[in-house]
């Protein structure tokens, strides 16, 4: 049987390979030991990716430390990453029967072994998938003609139905499935049509929506888990922030926790469990450091209160590729709020979000102008800079010089 929260009073499996790479930096045992999650990221990664560890390698290692709850991340849809570059996949448009027959199946196999029953297996679904196929595509002015196909072909929402239909059949095993974050879903005509959007991938392909643990926001994100110092309802001296402040632009919430509390209600109504949980990825939306706000900005127009005060120090809340100023976020606990089952470092911090200029690559993944720090941006940014750290690798790569920035702007400070 499951329990309520597959988090609470569990020791977390540490990954051996990133905790390797932290540790070789200078000041990284500070964080090596923190748990993070392994990435599935490719059908090869299943049986290890030049010679690193495979799926079975990580569960046999979680069960000799001890560890009660491991965190997979389950990412490798047809056409993935449909309105951007930087992780597009190895699998294209309509490849959902090798999703399924090459991917999803065999990891479905190595989860329901006996050695691996008293793991509490976290899986996170998908991310960056189901939103897009609502706020990514026409008409709207953000669309990309990927999104538009996959929309159109039905393969995430397949793609996902299966997933969890295959891997909630594992007793153990608990599907979190990709919210989003609040600078993303976060505005009124994103948010119930992303619910109902993730509800109707649970019910495909014969899941139903009792295959679905919980959800989780800011996944690779930066959106702060909480903004201290301004609350959505405040109002400076030339109206309601919501509605004056360009930084908030009408979204109903100004931070994670309050989008993904929101969020689990709104689940909720559509008919997922009453005991859904959120999850929230704090490994890089610290915003710490020497540039961070300590005091409400002044009221004077919504913008200097908003801008003044806010810790997320982003150049527009769409920027999403190796954020310049970032630091690591609350580490990784149990029930740290109401409706939160924890706060987990899914994106392993050091890792990239792609690469800042065209490299050849055998991993399917492209050059996303996001990820080039002189970029003017695109609609899905409101055209503003990249705000991204020069010199990236590829997405999923080690990247030293963002690791030791995470660590600099930690918060709370290391
Ligand atoms: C990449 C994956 C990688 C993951 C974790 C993603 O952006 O596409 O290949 O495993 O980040 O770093």
């Amino acid at each position: 049987a499951r329990v309520d929260n597959p988090y609470a009073g569990a020791k977390v499996y540490v990954n051996p390979l990133w905790s390797a790479n932290a540790a070789a930096e200078p000041g990284g045992s500070r964080i090596s030991n923190q748990p993070t999650a392994v990435w599935l990221d490719r059908i090869a990664a299943i049986k290890g990716v030049a010679g690193g560890m495979g799926l079975e390698a990580h569960l046999n290692r979680a069960v000799s430390q001890g560890a009660q709850t491991i965190q997979l991340v389950i990412y490798n849809l047809p056409g993935r990453d449909c309105s951007a570059l930087a992780s597009n996949g190895e699998l294209g448009q309509t490849d959902l029967p090798r999703y399924k027959s090459e991917y999803i199946d065999p990891i479905a196999a190595i989860l329901a072994k006996p050695a691996y029953a008293n793991l509490r297996i976290v899986n996170i679904v998908e991310i960056d998938s189901l939103p897009n196929l609502v706020t990514n595509v026409s008409p709207r002015p953000t669309a990309v003609p990927n999104c538009d196909t996959m929309k159109a072909n039905g393969n995430y929402v397949k793609g996902v139905g299966y997933a969890l239909a295959k891997l909630g059949a594992v007793p153990n095993a608990y599907n979190y499935v990709d919210a989003g974050h609040h600078g993303w879903i976060g505005w009124d005509d994103n948010f119930n049509a992303s619910a109902k959007q993730i509800a109707e991938a649970a019910k495909a392909e014969g899941s139903t929506l009792a295959n679905v643990h919980g959800f989780i926001a800011n996944t690779a994100n930066y959106g702060a888990t909480t903004e201290p110092f301004f609350k959505i309802g405040d109002t400076a001296n030339d109206g309601p922030i919501r509605e004056k402040a360009k930084w908030i632009d009408w979204n109903r919430y100004v931070d994670e926790q309050s989008f993904a509390q929101a969020f689990r209600t709104e689940a909720q109504k559509e008919g997922f469990s009453p005991d859904v949980g959120m999850l929230i990825d704090t490994s890089r939306n610290g915003w710490g450091g020497a540039a961070r706000p300590t005091a409400a900005g002044p009221k004077t127009t919504s913008d200097t209160y908003v801008n003044g005060g806010r810790t997320d120090r982003r150049i527009h809340l769409g920027n999403w590729c190796n954020q310049k100023g970032a630091g690591l976020g609350a580490r990784p606990q149990a029930a740290p709020a109401p409706g939160i089952d924890a706060y987990v470092w899914v994106k392993p911090p050091g890792e990239s979000d792609g690469a800042s200029k065209v490299i050849e690559n055998d991993e399917g993944k492209g050059f996303d102008r996001m990820c080039d720090p002189t970029y003017t941006g695109n609609p899905r940014n409101g055209n503003n800079m990249s705000g991204a750290l020069p010199d990236a690798p590829l997405s999923g790569h080690w990247f030293p010089a963002q690791f030791q920035e995470l660590m600099r702007n930690a918060y709370p400070a290391l």
